[in-house]
């Protein structure tokens, strides 16, 4: 027979009384004795144990009221051992009638447990981690009522910020419990942008804080949650009657989005939360994490993809309840690390650039938004950090190695001296890189390397004169699709073309016209999958069968050029018909901008990227039909050796310095010079020195960089003989090895080559 549900209903009183008992002076074992011992009472339980996570993964009895008490300290269970392990390993709750007869239950004679049989259990989640779990035991055989395991959550949740939140807890008897992580960690990641950093972690989706958890007013507060609820509703909802500009709007995401805004179940837990005393943040909070340790630990995509859904309007919903449907901003301090699974377009952009010193992220990827922002602004960050944010806690000293892709979570002391010791030898080359900003870039021999910069967002320009580059080999007019929550208009567009140009000052400016589709996907444009998106509809194929978005591309580009040269490419040509259509496109839009009066550019060059390899066999073809080239050596390569350049297992098996590599780019190179083609490289080696040195040796002269490899460039080219560099790169050309990257160190050397 059921046994009646909780003495006090709702655990508002209790909360208070757990977090006196957990704030009160005295022995941390009495304060978790005091608080196990008023659960108990308040859930009419006769047994209330609380476990926690040792370091070694164990799960120890630290305080009970009903079970033997010589069992405190002693009882413990390894990782998924028990019913315990078992609700730490699920991340949820287990209500059982009669545990014992549970597979799972693990009996341990000393606990005195065996007259108990029902046995309700939550986990203490922070962050979506399982740190402990907290039971309670009855005699009689029952199924705890739903409102009673939703309070048992309620107070766990609670319990879990005490316990991990209490600075003086943490010592002593709480020493070695895995709280919150407090031993050193390196994780090995994925550089985004390159660069390093020493600061103080600050987690984008920061915690509630624990004076802000409970509130005062649950009439007040449930008020304030259901309007916060139905303005995401709103806002949704609108979303999904295109009230938002949306382009052809990502339908089903946005329709997840409605469901789960609408959805009885999300809107219930997070009211009774809020009733049980909860502050709304804290309320969302706590549906929040036990969503991650549920969905999160999911195998199949699509629930981890719906994980993400959850996670933004939770997010949303956050931005509602701070009053202004903005984001609430943090104080900075002057050195942040800034923590987060991921960050959106506009995210990065919103913390103060002054302070913001490295990002670490567990997820994204190097095309993501937030590697491509954080490469603009020169921001270090290391993406893909398996397990992240269960491993750092606010305020953490962190390190950002974006230059091995590592991140350092409260490093030790000598880790941190060498780390400093790097950052000094680092500002040092910038500056004598800075020294050299206006000097030409010459070979010892005499020859002109022109060293260029690629950008594509408007905060590269800030930094084009302070790198002494001489143009922009490669605008990549994609980003500003990418980072926009809607598709750019042919103003906005023509407005940053107009930028680029005058920024640039004269120089010479190159757009590449939209790459979109492969793993550059927009939210606002519908997209289907495809089974290999990297050979799929993308770049100049989807200019072609859909041009309308092309054809408003190059008229926005004339007009910004206002009587100017023009430089245009596009990206990803397979095909001499590809490049005849997609010209053909460019002389309709400058004969329409004519016959409407307005200024033609002063001169047009159009030329193609070489990225697929087929074009190497018809160069005879297509450089007669086009003013310049420019060879996209991270697609090709990826091309060249069926490598997806974005999944980490693969994208390093090959390397641009091999015979078969060096030869292609050789070929394009003399089939240039043969037919007076100017030809540039813009790929991510040009910008590596030892790699460049390789590219000026095959006759390359034309550069196209990211920002930071200017300098360190120009320091080679000037400290190379191009002649002794062909002669000795020559001789690599036949090579049997699968890569003579050591050999081109070696040969750098010997030529005294800095690189
Ligand atoms: C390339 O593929 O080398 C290139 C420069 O283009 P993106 O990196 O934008 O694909
Ligand atoms: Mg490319």
């Amino acid at each position: 027979m059921p046994m009646p549900g909780p003495a006090i209903r709702g655990p508002r009183s209790l909360l208070r009384q757990i977090r006196e008992a957990m704030e009160s002076g005295g022995p941390v074992q009495a304060r978790l004795d005091m608080a196990v011992r008023t659960i108990a009472r308040s859930m009419v339980a006769e047994v209330c144990s609380l476990y926690l996570r040792r370091g070694s993964g164990d799960l120890e009895l630290f305080a009970t009221e009903g079970l033997s008490r010589e069992a405190v300290h002693v009882t413990r269970l390894g990782p998924g051992i028990g019913l315990v392990g078992e609700i730490v390993k699920l991340g949820r709750p287990l209500n059982l009638s009669d545990a014992p007869n549970h597979p799972a239950f693990s009996y341990r004679p000393e606990t005195g447990e065996d007259p108990y049989h029902a046995f309700l259990g939550v986990p203490l989640l922070r962050g979506g981690r399982a740190i402990g779990v907290l039971v309670v035991q009855n005699r009689t055989e029952r199924i705890y009522a739903d409102d009673e395991v939703e309070d048992l959550q309620i107070i766990a949740m609670v319990l879990a910020e005490m316990v991990a939140g209490g600075e003086r807890l943490a010592e002593g008897a709480l020493k070695d419990v895995e709280i919150a992580p407090h031993k050193p960690e390196r994780l090995k990641g994925v550089r985004f942008a390159e660069g390093l950093a020493y600061g103080v972690a600050v987690l984008h989706e920061a915690p509630v804080p624990r004076e802000q958890l409970l509130s005062d007013d649950a009439t007040a507060e449930e008020a304030r949650l259901k309007d916060a609820i139905a303005a995401l509703q709103t806002q949704i909802d609108e979303m999904m009657d295109g009230q938002h500009g949306l382009v052809g709007a990502s339908f089903e995401v946005i329709e997840t989005y409605r469901m789960f805004a609408h959805s009885r179940g999300w809107n219930r837990s997070l009211e009774e939360a809020v009733r049980s005393g909860l502050t709304a943040e804290a309320a969302v909070e706590r549906v929040r994490s036990e969503h991650r340790a549920t969905v999160g630990q999911a195998r199949d995509p699509y629930l981890r993809e719906r994980l993400h859904d959850l996670e933004d309007l939770n997010d949303r919903l956050l931005r509602h309840l701070s009053g202004d449907g903005g984001r609430v901003h943090q104080e900075l301090p002057d050195n942040a690390i800034l923590i987060a699974r991921n960050l959106g377009p506009a995210d990065i952009l919103e913390y103060d650039r002054g302070r913001l010193k490295g990002i670490l992220l567990e997820e994204g990827s190097v095309a993501s938004h937030a590697g491509i922002v954080a490469r603009a602004l020169e921001i270090p960050c290391v993406g893909r950090l398996s397990g992240l944010r269960d491993r750092v806690n606010q305020g953490d000293p962190v390190i950002v190695d974006a230059e091995s892709g590592e991140a350092y979570l409260r490093p030790r002391l000598d880790v941190v001296e060498a780390l400093k010791a790097r950052m000094a030898v680092r500002d040092q080359r910038r500056a004598e890189f800075a020294r050299l900003r206006d000097t030409p870039a010459f070979t010892r021999d005499g020859a002109k390397i022109s060293l260029l910069m690629n950008a594509g967002l408007a905060v590269d320009l800030d930094i084009l004169a302070e790198t002494g580059a001489e143009g922009i080999g490669l605008f990549r007019t994609e980003f500003q699709f990418m980072v926009a929550e809607e598709l750019p208009r042919f103003n906005a567009q023509t407005q940053l073309y107009t930028r680029v140009l005058e920024a640039a000052n004269g120089m010479p400016v190159t757009f590449r016209t939209l790459d979109l589709g492969g793993d550059k996907i927009l939210p606002y444009l519908e997209a289907e999958r495809e089974d290999n998106p990297a050979l799929g509809w993308r770049a100049i194929r989807m200019g072609l069968d859909r041009p309308a978005l092309l054809r408003l591309q190059l008229r926005a580009l004339i007009a910004a050029t206002r009587g100017r040269e023009l430089r245009v490419m596009f990206p990803l040509v397979a095909s001499v018909e590809e490049f005849r259509a997609a010209r053909a496109m460019v002389d309709v839009e400058i004969a329409w901008a004519e016959r409407r009066g307005r200024p033609a550019p002063s001169q047009l060059r159009v030329g193609a990227m070489i990225e697929a390899p087929s074009l190497i066999w018809h160069l005879d073809a297509l450089l007669p039909m086009t003013d310049f080239v420019s060879v996209g050596t991270n697609d090709l390569m990826q091309y060249m050796f069926a490598a997806d350049r974005g999944n980490p297992r693969v994208a390093d098996r090959y390397d641009p310095l091999s015979p078969p590599a060096l030869r292609a780019l050789k070929t394009i190179q003399d089939a240039c010079a043969e037919s007076g083609t100017p030809v540039s490289v813009c790929g991510e080696m040009a910008g590596r020195p030892i790699e460049a040195f390789a590219l000026i040796a095959l006759g390359y002269d034309q550069l196209s960089m990211p920002p930071g490899g200017i300098g360190p460039v120009k320091q080679m080219v000037l400290s190379c003989d191009r002649e002794a560099a062909r002669r000795g790169v020559d001789g690599l050309l036949k090579g049997t090895e699968g890569s003579v990257r050591s050999q081109v160190e070696t040969l750098a050397r010997k030529l005294s080559v800095v690189i």
